[in-house]
């Protein structure tokens, strides 16, 4: 059975959720979202927004009244300025990538942190991160959500970025340093996570990282999910490392907007099905 499909009837008490953002074409979010609103039995439904207009987006969602969106590339930041609240955490990491209806109110969270460390913890035990040697990889938004949460866990964290004043401006926020490619290889991290496309369909076939870093008992996260088994958490693995993979944070990100949005707790597994169903080859 397709559990990605939304068999159930459609009339006029049916809340609408929806994803801004573009392009969208390869989005798991509908099947993902609509899984879990069959499985709970709520009288809701999930649509993928092409968005050209972001501010227009919002002034529609609450013009028709939309309980909730998902926000992604590339408006996480853009969206800010439009909302009538924004929670704290999603304001330090500059990037909301939900939006919660609050009575007549517009609020936005970055449930990309929680998601994040949720695929950590299928890793690592809780408490682990505290004073773990930490590399990210990347300085945009992901890294950003990924950095702040680490260090709210207390990790000794580095920060490497292919451009410098980038990588620079979020070690500061961070409290960190930043370290260039030679020096981050020499780090000495036992948690190394890629938070840039690189691996991502269409350059499945790169790596960001070299090979001998991928050392026996390193802990490697890779947040790219398309594909689903990069070649970075292949060679990770067959050198003996232990990988988290970006496809679990991706479902771990989206339970905590449907808790959001719902107030329920997440069908997880049928969230998980769906979206492995939705990328089965
Ligand atoms: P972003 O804001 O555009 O940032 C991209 C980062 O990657 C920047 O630091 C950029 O460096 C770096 N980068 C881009 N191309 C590169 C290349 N060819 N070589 C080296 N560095 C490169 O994007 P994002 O939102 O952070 O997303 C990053 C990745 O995380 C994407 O693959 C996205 O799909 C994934 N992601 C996954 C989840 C999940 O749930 N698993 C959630 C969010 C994002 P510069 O500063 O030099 O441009």
């Amino acid at each position: 059975m397709d559990s990605g499909k939304t068999s159930r009837h459609i009339d006029s008490n049916t809340a609408l959720y929806g994803l801004v953002g573009r392009p969208l074409a390869h989005t798991l979010g509908p099947r993902m979202h609509n899984a879990a609103f069959a499985a709970v039995g709520l009288n809701a439904l999930y649509l993928a927004f092409e968005t050209r207009d972001i501010a227009g987006a919002v002034t529609g969602a609450r013009a028709l009244n939309l309980q909730g969106l998902s926000v992604t590339l590339p408006y996480k930041t853009s969206v800010m300025e439009f909302l009538d609240q924004v929670d704290e955490m999603a304001r330090k990491i500059g990037a909301v990538n939900t939006i919660a209806r609050r009575g007549d109110l517009l609020v936005g969270f970055n449930t990309d942190a929680y998601g994040a460390l949720k695929a950590l913890e299928t890793c690592l035990d809780p408490g682990a991160l505290r004073g773990m040697p930490c590399l990210i990889v990347g300085a945009g938004g992901a890294a950003r959500a990924l950095g702040f949460t680490l260090a709210r866990n207390q990790a000794a964290l580095a920060v490497s970025n292919r451009s410098r004043e980038r990588g620079e401006r979020l070690a500061k926020e961070l409290d960190c340093p930043f370290l260039a490619e030679q020096e981050a290889w020499e780090f000495g991290a036992d948690l190394l996570v890629n938070a840039t496309p690189v691996g991502m369909h269409p350059l499945a076939d790169t790596c960001p990282v070299p090979d001998h870093v991928l050392r026996k008992g390193l802990v490697v996260m890779d947040l790219v999910y398309n594909p689903r088994d990069t070649l970075l958490l292949q060679k990770a693995r067959a050198r003996g490392c232990r990988t988290v993979s970006g496809l679990d944070m991706f479902i771990f990100q989206g339970a905590e907007q449907f808790r959001l949005w719902t107030g329920l707790e997440p069908p997880l597994e049928v969230m998980k099905t769906a979206v492995l169903e939705a990328i089965k080859p």
